[in-house]
């Protein structure tokens, strides 16, 4: 028999570590409840159980609601979607990589950190297709089926990112906005080892939006945070944290090298300064050349 996996997060929530990535499942009233992501493909039945041990047999929850669409965040759905027939919600600038229209952009595997980092050019990063079941969620921030609870975007790690937020006790569901391991290393995904840290460095292509949202989390004040990877952390040790990722958040966070920060940071980049002076020396010895010809 699989020994039970999941904690207490805070009152009415619990989680789940698939692996190396987390669920969440949210009661929202004295029989209801919703589940927050769906884990990596074959953890279908695993959730199932959870949801049977914490909810009764023959209860699916009110909605799923999806942080993003990366696969290890939607493995499960098709197969939970057999027997739940309930609605997926997620950020109306996800649905596309939700419908099958829109790949996410490749994994980099030369962000350094790790083995979880070089394995990520075979993490998939192709769009499932939901088709009718995938509701773009109500733009005023508000959540289906979850009154005590809103949403805040928190684009970077994907362009529909989402992280919830229930201001009653200031719980954090943040998704991969921010994580509580560092996620590019294996041994620390599998030992769950606590470190604050920014998005899954290979799976994040936009560091400004990034960088952005986690201002935007740190300014809600968490008193708990529970993220896509990594145990649940809170009280000081997580006020701490997020200040010193919103302070430092280029050492901390923004990978030294890899193909999406070159683009955004071009201090860094040595092939665009080096075209540059490329196209400079051309015009002045152009330029030159012309001068010199007008002479004779
Ligand atoms: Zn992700
Ligand atoms: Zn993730």
């Amino acid at each position: 028999m699989e020994e039970h996996k999941y904690t207490e997060v805070a009152p009415g929530i619990w989680g789940m570590k698939i692996v190396f990535v987390n669920v969440y499942m949210i009661a929202t009233g004295p029989e209801e409840w919703v589940l927050v992501d769906a884990g990596l493909k074959g953890s279908a039945c695993r959730i199932k159980k959870m949801a049977e041990e914490l909810f009764g047999e023959g209860n699916p929850p009110a909605a799923i609601i999806l942080t993003h669409g990366h696969f290890d965040h939607v493995g499960a759905l098709h197969e939970l979607l057999k027997t739940w027939k309930v609605q997926v919600y997620a950020h109306l600038q996800e649905t596309p990589f939700l419908t099958g229209q829109v790949s996410y952009s490749a994994p980099d595997p030369t962000v350094g950190g790790g083995l979880m980092s070089i394995l990520s050019f075979l993490y998939p990063n192709k769009p499932i297709n939901l088709g009718l079941h995938i509701h773009p969620l109500s733009k005023d921030g508000t959540l289906p089926d979850m009154p005590d609870w809103i949403y805040v975007h928190t684009p970077g790690h994907t362009a529909g990112h989402i992280s919830l937020f229930r201001s009653r006790d200031k719980v954090l569901i943040a998704g991969d906005a921010f994580v509580t391991t560092q996620a590019e290393s294996a041994i620390s995904v599998l030992s769950n080892r606590k470190k604050l840290s920014g998005p899954p460095k290979y799976f994040t292509p936009n560091w400004v939006m990034a960088a952005l949202s986690v201002r935007k989390l740190r300014d809600l004040r968490p008193a708990v945070a529970a993220t896509g990877h990594g145990p649940t952390m809170e009280g000081e040790e997580l006020a701490n944290g997020l200040e010193d990722l919103v302070d430092h958040f280029k050492e901390l966070a923004i990978p030294k090298q890899g193909r999406y920060v070159n683009e955004q940071f071009p201090s860094r980049s040595l092939s665009r300064t080096f075209l540059g002076s490329l196209i400079i020396i051309t015009a002045l010895v152009t330029f030159g050349l012309v001068k010199e010809m007008k002479k004779h």
